[in-house]
């Protein structure tokens, strides 16, 4: 696992959750936490640092790297 966060890149979470909790990026400022809300959307964006959060199935679904 990498802790590559805050670069634009939407972070996976489980579409079993209905909010998902920001408290900004990996360094030690980071934000107060704030919880995100999946509304009628399957991406939220953070109003603190942008980040992006895509509700992503993570179980049964295998991506395979088609070359
Ligand atoms: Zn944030």
């Amino acid at each position: 696992m990498n802790n590559a966060m805050g670069t634009g890149q939407a972070t996976n979470v489980s579409p079993d959750q209905a909010t998902v909790c920001c408290r900004g990026a990996s360094n030690a400022l980071g934000h107060p936490a704030v919880y995100l809300t999946f509304a009628e959307q399957s991406t939220v964006q953070c109003y603190y640092c942008g980040c992006k959060y895509t509700q992503a199935p993570t179980d049964g679904d295998n991506p395979q790297a088609a070359e």
